[in-house]
């Protein structure tokens, strides 16, 4: 089986690609399922681009897609929050009100600025901007814990000025250990993004060395996306994905319905 659990459409301010585009490409690719995760990013301060969701519409089309495409490729309906310290309480009663197959929890703010802009890293040294991003991580998680997995760990590393582009886990050994840890115990998964690949990383987010610690401290539960915002990129890269997990120790992904766990042998 092979499955997408990193998908965007045009219902995410960053996309203008529509869901049954990237539907149809999920079949060309052989996929068995696509689950949209479309974003949601509540108080995102630029005015460029806007990340609130409209969830009814969305849920609606999903409905629809899942009608028009029985029994050919299974669609699932998820969401990506951009998670705050400060947006807990919003992000509990918003995820209660609809009915998810699943949860990514994600870091894209940083103390309300986003890394993903140059002017960003003008005042803030490249490690010392990682760290903060993982201390963010840490406190996202802990102040909303409703989610299935959480996004691309580092992928803090697409924008940082670092040469190499890579992440160094002995760098931030303690803190991305506090994190996984807490998501092991809390009963979380992370996911493997391939969108890394895309970004020139030779890599998914996060990488080899995090998911193998994940894995060494107990860690099962890991889905596959390609983050893709246009339907060129549906099920990218997924088999350079499936070989970094085996390598990693892993025997299974996940996939989730109902915010339900299922674990898929990594044939
Ligand atoms: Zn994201
Ligand atoms: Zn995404």
């Amino acid at each position: 089986m092979k499955a997408d659990f990193h998908l965007h459409s045009s219902f995410s301010g960053d996309s203008d690609t529509a869901p049954e585009q990237i539907v149809e490409t999920g079949l060309l690719k052989g996929l068995s399922a696509v689950c949209f995760t479309e974003h949601f990013d509540a108080d995102y301060p630029y005015d460029n681009v806007c990340f609130v969701l409209d969830t009814e519409a969305y849920l609606e089309r999903v409905l629809e897609l899942r009608s028009a495409y029985e029994g050919r490729i299974e669609i699932g309906f998820g969401v990506e929050l951009g998670l705050q310290p400060h947006l807990g309480e919003l992000y509990r009663s918003y995820v209660g009100q609809y009915p998810f197959d699943f949860v990514i929890g994600s870091t894209h703010l940083m103390d309300g600025k986003d890394p993903y802009y140059a002017s960003f890293w003008e005042d803030c040294a490249p490690k010392d901007g990682i760290r903060r991003f993982l201390e963010i991580t840490l406190e996202n998680m802990k102040a909303f814990d409703d989610f299935d997995v959480y996004g691309h760990l580092d992928y803090i590393v697409r924008y940082a000025p670092l040469e190499p582009k890579r992440f160094f886990y002995g760098d931030y050994g303690d803190l991305m250990d506090e994190i996984l840890r807490f998501l092991i115990s809390h009963g979380k998964g992370i996911e493997v993004n391939t969108g890394g690949y895309k970004a020139g990383l030779g890599c998914p987010n996060p990488c080899p060395e995090v998911l193998r610690r994940y894995r060494e401290l107990g860690g099962e539960i890991v889905t596959m996306g390609s983050d893709a915002h246009a339907a060129e990129y549906v099920g990218g890269f997924m088999d350079e994905a499936r070989d970094v997990l085996r390598d990693c120790g892993f025997r299974y992904f996940t996939v989730f319905r109902g915010r339900k766990a299922g674990f898929v042998a990594l044939d």
